[in-house]
Order: C-alpha cells, then structure tokens, then sequence
C-alpha cells in the first residue's frame, strides 16, 4: 500500500506543489538574509575582531611589557620580549600575536591594566601566507592609529553600559 500511495504521489506531483506552495508563501514575507558585503548586520562595541595596540594621546605606548596577556592567552598566540628604554620605563621589544593560533578570546584585552591591546571590530582582512596573519608590534601599532576612533568611541560606549 505504501508503494501505491508512493507512486500516486509521485504521479500527481504532490510534494512538489506542496514545495511550491511553501515559497509562494515566504515569498512576501520579511526576509532575514542580508546582501553581504554591500549590506553588515548591527555590531556590538564588544565585538572582538583584528588585535591592535594602542598609544596614548601624545604618541607614547601604552603597553608596559608586564605580560599579563602573554600569560592569560590560552591558545599561546602571544610573544612577548621586552627590555629597559634609556628613560628608565620599560617597553616591549617584539609584541606578536599569531592569528592562526588565536581564538579571539578576548582575555588579553580583559587582562591588560593599560588597555593597550584590544581587538578591533574589524574582520575584513585575509592572509594569503602563514606570515600575513603573525601580527607584529609594527602592524599591531599601525591597527592601533588606524581604529583608534573607533576603539575610544566604543570604550566610552561600554562604560556608559555598566
Ligand atoms: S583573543 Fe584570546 S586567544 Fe587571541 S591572543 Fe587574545 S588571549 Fe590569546
Ligand atoms: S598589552 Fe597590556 S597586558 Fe600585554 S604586556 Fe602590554 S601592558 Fe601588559
């Protein structure tokens, strides 16, 4: 009977009109896709994307090498070496943060006492070679001057927030 009524179905069309019908219904209805790139959904001012290190108003670093983020980053992504400047203070020599091992956590941007490394909203970027996505100092600080806008309006954002 199950074979019949199989076949009957089959010859009628059935399951495809019911197809049919179901779009024809959505059809008209309010669309939840988005056409990425030309339109982005809303995004948080948490949202955690491209790391970048920050400077001070004046152009000095903000970091102070005390690795506190080296040491909370559980996937091991962060390299620290740092060294005593003539002044006296002491400032990082080589900071990288591999991409590839990153999970975007966020724990160094909670650990840091100086808010100098944060992630950006920014997630358009690509590598083409495993070196494109190691983040040197020079890069992070380059990411830093170029979203510092952004980042500032955002932290002001949150504190509004708690
Ligand atoms: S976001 Fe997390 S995994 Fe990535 S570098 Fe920071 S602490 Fe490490
Ligand atoms: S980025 Fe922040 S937590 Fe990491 S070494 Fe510099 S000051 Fe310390």
């Amino acid at each position: 009977m199950n074979a019949i009524g199989g076949y009957l179905k089959s010859l009628t069309l059935v399951e495809l009109l019911k197809g049919m019908q179901l779009t024809g219904k959505r059809l008209f209805t309010r669309k939840f896709t988005i056409f990425y790139p030309e339109e982005k959904t809303p995004q948080s001012p948490r949202f955690r994307g491209l790391h970048a290190l920050r400077r001070y108003p004046n152009g000095e670093e903000r970091c102070i090498a005390c690795k506190l983020c080296e040491a909370v980053c559980p996937a091991l992504a962060i390299t620290i070496e740092s060294a005593p400047r003539d002044d006296g203070t002491r400032r990082t020599t080589r900071y990288d943060i591999d991409l590839t091992k990153c999970i975007f956590c966020g724990f160094c941007e909670e650990s840091c006492p100086v808010d100098s490394i944060v992630e950006t909203r920014h997630y358009e970027y690509h590598g083409e070679q495993r070196g494109d996505l190691l983040m040197t100092k020079d890069k992070l600080l380059a990411n830093g001057d170029r979203f510092e806008a952004q980042i500032a309006a955002d932290r002001g954002a949150e504190a509004r927030y708690r």
